[in-house]
């Protein structure tokens, strides 16, 4: 990290699914040497205290090119840090920032700093369902049509392997994960376990367990602030006695080990 900005020094910071013991040293470091912080206010609460004597910017969600704009501009006088939920390079700011960057043609000391991305986050919450292979899709069709989605989920779900679900509901688009579900059930049996979780790491986390034939009569549950984990073919319910404690797929140990 140069300590003055004489070539110009932006950092894309990815902080986690949203508590601090979350992000990396990495995060904590180059925003703590930032002169801007750049974010929408969800992610600016989150840092507050991390915030004191520093020029904030606060944008708003559906801003990203005007965000990504200032940033750069800001960024050729001081050290600027445009933060992102979870992994800024997953459904996050920094593929817009490198492509408005690449437009401008300025030369910047760029640094991506990696985060928790919702996908590991949730995962952690309910055992673990992600052990080998999986997909991600998101369901906001704001900038994928979904026609697009519709085919991908196809393809993924064809694949029987475990399927993360980012965004899988809003007010603008109150059916697309029950569209989703509809097409994991052409492709997957009802007994698949399904996980949601809402808010992981955050004040008013919630999981709800459940399976892909009732996974729809749970719909209400799934809000914006959900992750959803659609198991693969050989994922099963984790239970601890009686209890279910979330999903585990085997990695393919047991097919070659005993324990
Ligand atoms: N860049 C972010 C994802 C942004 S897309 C990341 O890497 O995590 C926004 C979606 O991420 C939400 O709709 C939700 O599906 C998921 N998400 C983000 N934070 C979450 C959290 N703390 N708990 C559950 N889901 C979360």
């Amino acid at each position: 990290m140069p300590s003055h900005a004489e070539q110009g020094w932006l950092a894309i910071v990815g902080i986690g699914p949203g508590n601090r013991q979350q992000m990396t040293a990495r995060a904590l470091k180059v925003i703590a040497g930032a002169d801007i912080v750049i974010g929408n206010d969800t992610y600016l609460d989150q840092l507050e205290s991390l915030l004191t004597r520093k020029e904030i910017i606060r944008s708003t969600m559906g801003k990203e090119v005007e965000r990504a704009k200032a940033a750069i501009e800001y960024a050729t006088e001081r050290r600027v840090a445009i933060v992102s939920g979870g992994d800024a390079g997953v459904y996050g700011m920094a593929g817009i920032v490198l492509e408005v960057l690449e437009h401008t043609g300025i030369d910047l000391h760029i640094e991506i700093v990696p985060g928790v991305t919702a996908a590991n986050a949730a995962a952690s919450r309910v055992g673990s369902p992600l052990s080998g292979d999986f997909a991600v899709i998101s369901l906001s069709d704001l900038l994928t049509p979904l026609k697009v989605i519709e085919k991908r989920l196809s393809a993924i779900f064809s694949a029987g392997i475990p399927v993360v679900l980012y965004n899988p509901k809003s007010r603008g688009r109150p059916h697309n994960f029950a569209r989703a579900v509809t097409i994991a059930r052409k492709y997957m049996p009802d007994t698949v376990p399904v996980a949601m979780i809402k808010n992981a790491y955050r004040d008013g986390e919630e999981i709800c367990i459940t399976t892909l034939g009732e996974a729809e009569k749970h719909e209400d549950f799934v809000d914006m602030h959900t992750t959803v984990i659609i198991g693969g073919e050989e994922s099963r319910i984790w239970r601890m006695g009686t209890d279910v404690k979330g999903i585990i797929t085997p990695r393919g140990y047991h097919r070659k080990y005993v324990y």
